[in-house]
């Protein structure tokens, strides 16, 4: 998942998510939300309408006793303390554990992805394949969140909760997984290619991949946090897509969503020093159209306001004495992201 970036933190050209938030005149009679405002301008590439209309959410699923539980697990609430932004060794062993797991899950979850499946469907496929694993399915009710997994397809950004809808030929789909175990969260997206999918959007999921990496590849013990936001925005705009502002990387460890912010774009203000033994997230959200977005009436969904596709790929890494080490990949050290055909 990503974090929700705080208010007065990283710059102003941001619209608040409340104010692009719909409201009951953005739904049609049937209930469903409907475009009404007009698509920027300045935005090439993708005309595509929006695709994505709410679906059915089944019941909650559930997780047996003997699987270590996140404290949020039964109120919802995740404690307030942010935990240190420097983790013990011994709290990163058990974090490149828990992003192995993830990966796994990953893997295991997208090779699922075809035409027709419900994201519902992928939604258990998740949830069993971290309970076989002896984790608990982060997202699940993590600030009340339904499900186990996040579902963003085609114009959804991130957060889609997953439900009846079945995908489509030539949809994309991010699928957003994160495990706790033994203490700690293991959090790694990819965005997957539904049967075949046309050349821009392919463009979109390959320049997204593309730009995590370049983010990845900034990361240096003594540089700065505004050195990753650059590199991914720099990629970005040599590509012509938009950068998402409302939704950043995180510290993890004990804590899913930890203090550290990682801003995808450049902030004189994001001047944290980078240290060794750092855990953070890089889940850069990228769009072929604007970015501006707003959020459906679920208070989660989150879709790009002119109905443009948008890609995400997320590693959970720590700061070595180098660079980055990518803890999100299987013991051969692959991953999902890395097998994507584009
Ligand atoms: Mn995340
Ligand atoms: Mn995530």
């Amino acid at each position: 998942m990503s974090k929700r970036k705080r208010r007065g933190q990283g710059g102003g050209r941001v619209t608040e998510p409340s104010r692009a938030r719909s409201t009951s005149s953005d739904r049609g009679r049937d209930g469903t939300d409907q475009l009404t405002l007009p698509r920027p301008n300045g935005w090439g590439g993708s005309t595509s309408a929006a695709t994505v209309r709410p679906g059915l959410v089944a019941l909650r699923r559930s997780v047996p006793a003997s699987i270590g539980r996140p404290p949020y697990a039964e109120s919802g609430q995740p404690p307030a303390g942010r935990g240190p932004a420097v983790q013990s060794p011994a709290i990163i062993e058990r974090m490149r554990v828990a992003g192995r797991l993830a990966a796994e899950v990953l893997i295991e979850v997208g090779a699922a992805v075809r035409p027709g499946i419900t994201t519902d469907e992928l939604d258990e496929i998740a949830h069993d394949a971290a309970i076989h694993r002896d984790s608990y399915p982060s997202p699940l009710n993590y600030r009340g969140f339904p499900k186990s997994l996040c579902t963003s397809v085609n114009e959804v950004i991130c957060h889609g909760i997953p439900d009846s809808r079945a995908l489509v030929e030539g949809d994309i789909v991010n699928l957003d997984v994160t495990v706790y175990h033994d203490g700690v969260h293991g959090d790694t997206n990819a965005t997957f290619l539904v049967g075949r999918v046309d050349d821009e959007s392919r463009r979109l999921v390959r320049e997204t991949r593309a730009a995590m990496y370049a983010g990845i590849a900034a990361v240096r013990p003594g540089g700065r946090v505004h050195d990753i936001g650059r590199a991914i925005e720099e990629h970005a705009d040599a590509h012509g897509l938009g950068v998402v502002r409302e939704f950043i990387g995180h510290g993890i460890g004990e804590q899913f969503h930890g203090g550290l912010q990682i801003l995808h774009y450049y902030d004189p203000r994001a001047d944290t020093v980078i240290e060794p033994g750092m855990t953070f997230t890089i889940e850069p959200m990228i769009t072929l159209g604007s970015p501006t977005l707003r959020i459906w009436d679920d208070g989660w969904t989150a879709v790009t306001v002119d109905g443009s596709r948008s890609a995400q790929f997320e590693h959970t890494l720590v700061v070595t004495d180098s660079g980055a080490e990518i803890l999100t990949v299987t013991a051969d050290g692959t991953c999902a992201a890395d097998e994507v055909d584009v």
